[in-house]
């Protein structure tokens, strides 16, 4: 048994709904149970700017399900909800990230954990730090370079803003 973390976002779509489920059906995945989910987070797209704001999250996860085994389940269902029916398959709703399995370091072409820009998202550092304070990664605390990137990058606690 494995303690992962797996980094939940979603820009398209009811975005809250589609978290919900993708918690549901994680939970409900075989050799994967989920045992912690951090708030949920309003932040900024990064790269691609043009594009409307994330909900994201982190989940903690206990799983006997190998990396890549791991990685196919989250892409199916990222498959299964990913996706919203408009005139045609419109682009893809939600992204499932594995961010840490167990402390094992993988370097494979399908799959590269620690997610390799984990470390500099503030939407994902800051959920996680929710989560295990204690974690580090590159020998800083996570909930050191939570603070800094929230200094850094625009965040907002869902619970603590009214949606529009
Ligand atoms: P991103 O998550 O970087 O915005 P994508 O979700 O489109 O972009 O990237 C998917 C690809 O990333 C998959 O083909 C997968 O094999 C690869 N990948 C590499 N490392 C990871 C990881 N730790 N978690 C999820 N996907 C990964
Ligand atoms: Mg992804």
């Amino acid at each position: 048994m494995l303690r992962c973390y797996i980094g939940l976002g979603s820009n398209q779509g009811d975005s809250k709904s589609i978290i919900a489920e993708v918690l549901k059906k994680l939970n409900g995945s075989t050799g994967i149970e989920v045992t912690g989910v951090a708030p949920l987070y309003r932040t900024a797209p990064q790269g691609y700017l043009e594009q409307d704001d994330f909900i994201n999250t982190v989940a903690e996860i206990n799983t006997t399900l190998s990396p890549l085994a791991l990685l196919s389940a989250l892409q199916q269902i990222e498959t299964d909800l990913g996706r919203v029916r408009t005139v045609r398959w419109g682009p893809r709703t939600v992204d499932l990230d594995l961010l840490l399995y167990g402390d094992e370091t993988i370097i494979l072409p399908k799959l590269q954990v620690p997610h390799p820009r984990m470390h500099q998202r503030a939407f994902v550092m800051v959920p996680l730090a929710d989560l295990n304070k204690e974690l580090e990664l590159s020998g800083e605390r996570v909930s050191v370079t939570a603070k800094r990137l929230a200094g850094e990058q625009r965040i907002v606690k869902l619970d603590d803003m009214r949606l529009s």
